[in-house]
């Protein structure tokens, strides 16, 4: 391996495998696990920079976040640094790594320090972080669709989609529009929907999270969140913050990000791809499942939910179809509790985005969501078995 990736123009999948060979430092092909919390400083009494003279030259550009060497892992450490070079590819944009999404999503909040925010349903860990900064510092919650008279300058307007756990598109251009009208950013919580299924940025998107610990992550056993921004200074900002915070994601997480990471695009590719096929399967043949009372999922959004809303805006910002998640509605509470006994294939658990398939009773883990519905996460296995998995499990309470 020799030359310079940069210059070529690499897609999605070469990126995954080498956008952080520039990094590597030795001659191993795959990146070492490396587990210091402290870097020698130069030998070189002359080379010596202190961090205020670096941190300087990063406020003046002189230098670049990743011409700092490393020196304490609360800072930076090689892995992390690899796994956000790799990320920041995937996403188009300056990403900064975090120990959970949710502690993205809490950096995003110190960052923008809103005094009003308007949220709909969705994680509902994001509304606990929100309750947390109402309680200690009277920030104002709306609804998301609150008048928008109420949000000042500098606020945020926070919108998840798909939307966990329905799975359902919302229009972020629409949600732009009316926080840029007022001065307010807008952060999107584009977890359900990661590249290539989704660029909130091309309709106004002003910083992207993501829980890492989903499909970036994609084996259901690291945690990890990340924040994408167009802007470097932004994404500086974020990285100084996070210094003090301490919020960094440990080496060993960094190291199964990273090793995740490479075969990302295939994962999400088929993954997404088969929810698709299995949402358009059971709705075709809904009159065969009589369990089954509804599906949501952004595919067919247009014909299965209340249409006093426009859906045009779907097919644009989701053009391969809708992410792996979707959710289904059963009969009555005591048929949505079983039924994950019934499956062979999928674990009856919380959480998404691994290889395997899930399936959760949602009122496991969120009382906020009705008690007859269950989350289906897609995993990498094959669709005609998923299928058959789940017809047999319908099938149970006819
Ligand atoms: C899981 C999830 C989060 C929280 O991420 P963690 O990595 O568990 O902290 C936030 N938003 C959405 C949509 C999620 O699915």
């Amino acid at each position: 391996m020799s030359g310079d990736s940069e210059s070529l123009n690499l897609k999605l999948a070469s990126l995954q495998v080498h956008a952080d060979d520039y990094l590597a430092g030795t001659s191993d092909v795959a990146p070492p696990i490396n587990v210091t919390t402290t870097f020698r400083y130069p030998d070189n009494p002359e080379e010596l920079q202190t961090e205020c003279e670096l941190l300087g030259a990063l406020d003046s550009g002189e230098l670049t976040h990743e011409d700092i060497p490393h020196i304490y892992s609360r800072y930076t450490q090689p892995v992390s640094s690899r796994a956000e070079t790799v990320l920041s590819k995937i996403l188009g944009a300056n990403a900064v790594l975090y120990s959970s999404g949710l502690s993205a999503f809490h950096a995003a909040m110190i960052y923008f320090n809103p005094k009003n925010i308007f949220i709909g349903n969705g994680y509902h860990g994001c509304h606990g972080i929100l309750h947390i900064l109402q309680r200690n510092h009277g920030l104002k919650i709306h609804p998301l669709d609150a008048d928008p008279s109420l949000l000042q300058k500098g606020d945020v307007v926070h919108l998840e989609s798909p939307v966990n756990p329905t799975g359902l598109a919302f229009d972020i251009e629409h949600y732009a529009k009316i926080a840029h009208d007022r001065g307010a950013y807008l952060l999107i919580d584009a977890t359900f929907a990661p590249p290539p299924l989704q660029d909130p940025f091309l309709w106004g998107a002003d910083l992207v999270m993501h829980s890492a610990t989903k499909y970036f992550g994609g084996h259901s056993d690291l945690l990890a969140g990340v924040l994408a921004t167009k802007d470097p200074k932004v994404a500086l900002a974020l990285k100084k913050d996070r210094n003090y915070i301490g919020t960094i994601t440990a080496s060993l997480e960094s190291w199964l990000l990273l090793r995740s990471l490479r075969t990302y695009s295939y994962r999400i590719k088929i993954q997404a791809e088969s929810a698709n096929k299995i949402v358009k399967y059971f709705h075709d043949h809904a009159s065969e499942f009589p369990v089954l009372k509804k599906i949501h999922h952004a595919s067919i959004q247009a014909l299965t939910e209340s249409s006093d809303k426009d859906t045009s805006f779907i097919a644009k910002q989701l053009p391969l179809g809708g992410g792996p998640v979707f959710s289904i509605e059963v009969a009555d509470e005591k048929i949505a509790k079983a039924l994950p006994s019934k499956t062979t294939l999928f674990h009856h658990a919380t959480s998404l985005g691994g290889v395997e398939s899930l399936i959760e009773w949602r009122a496991m883990s969120d009382p906020t969501v009705v008690r007859t519905l269950l989350r289906v996460s897609i995993g990498v296995e094959d669709t005609d078995d998923l299928i058959a998995d789940l017809s047999r499990a319908f099938k149970h309470f006819s």
